[in-house]
């Protein structure tokens, strides 16, 4: 791979404080935070992890579990507003069927799954905050975020293909209208009873809502481009059905071309939309315009922590070392030979690096966990 890792069974480990100088003080009882150091003696919203997790994705989540598993504290920081990574925000309505164990599950059900997995020991899943900055000060990092700095011991960057951001309308009209009509993520349906909603895009956001709002908002428009959908099958069937039923209209082969208001109103009434085809413009009622164009994602300054990139993937080695010391990666942003981008393979990554992370802090703890199904912790009996 020609990248230099770490050996970590002689690196440095975050324990200046001395607190795990007799081997064995921990076993079979939780982890306590360091004694705070002159940085950390500062008011800390949030208390010391040892280990925080980049993302709320499949590996991310597992890794949460995982990582109470071995008795260590942990959290997640996700920039989305829900956990499950691109299952949540690409394809919740697609099913899975090379998931071990499930013979096929919806994209939805699985991360429903994991988010019951991840909570089994109570750990936090700090969402709806992007990573903005990392600092190391005396053998602790401080993960910065849009609305918090999270000290920990160790991190894990399940981060898969970066934050996500929807992706904007790019006609100028809509811009002035963002937050005051024009959303681009829907947190509660409820707030489109009554309202004429306008959707615009064809994959599966666009259709989970056009059939999910229909029997919410007084009338759902749905306007896209091309008449090829990238929504599930029954989901567009499920559409076209309540087209059939004059609850909801399609216009294809159409896009936004203005947004009217009238009557010095702070609101709009109106939106104009054009045949791409025809040329010609049509002018409907609308009160709320949705955008599920998808989205764009970006590694953001996780990509300036000094480890090294293939293009947007952090280099592993086998025991899912960074080359950054206490940073560890599993998932969709890993690379290293014979890398497979599955959900599966980041489960594995993700036990891995909770394993290898767990052993450093703490090197009293074995890298190896022992079996699950012999665990006091699940109430379970040794063989
Ligand atoms: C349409 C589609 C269908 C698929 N079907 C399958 C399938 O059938 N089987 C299969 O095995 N795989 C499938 N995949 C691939 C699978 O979804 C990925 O392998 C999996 O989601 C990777 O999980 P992850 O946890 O590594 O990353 P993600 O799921 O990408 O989660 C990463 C999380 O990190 C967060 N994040 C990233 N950067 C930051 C930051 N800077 N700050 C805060 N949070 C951040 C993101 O918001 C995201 O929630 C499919 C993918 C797509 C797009």
């Amino acid at each position: 791979m020609g990248v230099a890792f770490p050996d970590s069974s002689r690196s440095a480990r975050p324990d200046s404080t001395g607190e795990r100088s007799e081997p064995g003080a921990r076993k079979g009882r939780r982890s306590t935070p360091p004694a705070p150091t002159s940085l950390f003696s500062l008011p800390m919203e949030h208390p010391v992890k040892d280990i925080t997790i980049i993302g709320a994705g499949p590996a991310g989540l597992f890794a949460l579990f995982y990582a109470g598993m071995r008795q260590a504290s942990a959290q997640i920081v996700d920039a989305l507003p829900e956990a499950g990574g691109q299952l949540a925000a690409l394809y919740p309505e697609k099913y899975i069927f090379d998931v071990a164990g499930y013979p096929q599950v919806l994209a939805r059900d699985l991360v429903k799954q994991l988010v019951g997995q991840a909570g089994r020991f109570g750990e936090p899943i700090h969402l709806g905050q992007r990573v903005t900055g990392l600092e190391r000060h005396d053998g602790l990092f401080v993960l910065h975020t849009e609305k918090g700095d999270y000290p920990t011991k160790a991190i894990i960057v399940a981060a898969g293909i970066g934050a996500f951001s929807p992706r904007r309308l790019p006609q100028p009209c809509a811009e002035p209208w963002y937050g005051r009509g024009i959303y681009d993520i829907v947190t509660d349906p409820k707030q489109f009873a009554g309202r004429r909603v306008v959707i615009v895009g064809g994959g599966d956001s666009a259709f989970d809502w056009a059939t999910q709002l229909s029997g919410v908002a007084t009338h759902v428009c749905l306007v896209h481009r091309s008449d090829r959908f990238r929504a599930h099958g029954a989901t567009v069937a499920q559409f076209q059905g309540d087209v059939t039923a004059g609850r909801a209209s399609l216009y294809t082969f159409h896009e936004l071309n203005d947004v009217i208001c009238r009557s010095g109103s702070e609101r709009f009434s109106h939106i104009v939309l054009r045949d791409v085809k025809a040329k010609t413009t049509t002018e409907i009622e609308a009160d709320v315009v949705l955008p599920m164009l998808g989205f764009v994602s970006d590694m953001g300054p996780i990509a300036e922590w000094g480890m090294t990139f293939e293009r947007d993937e952090i280099v592993v080695n086998q025991t899912m070392e960074t080359g950054r010391e206490g940073v560890w990666a599993a998932g969709d942003v890993t690379t290293y030979p014979g890398k497979l981008k599955l959900i599966a393979c980041g489960f594995g990554e993700a036990a891995t690096a909770v394993n290898q992370a767990v052993h450093w802090i703490y090197p009293e703890k074995k890298v190896a966990p022992g079996h699950s199904s012999n665990m006091a912790l699940f109430g379970q009996k040794d063989d």
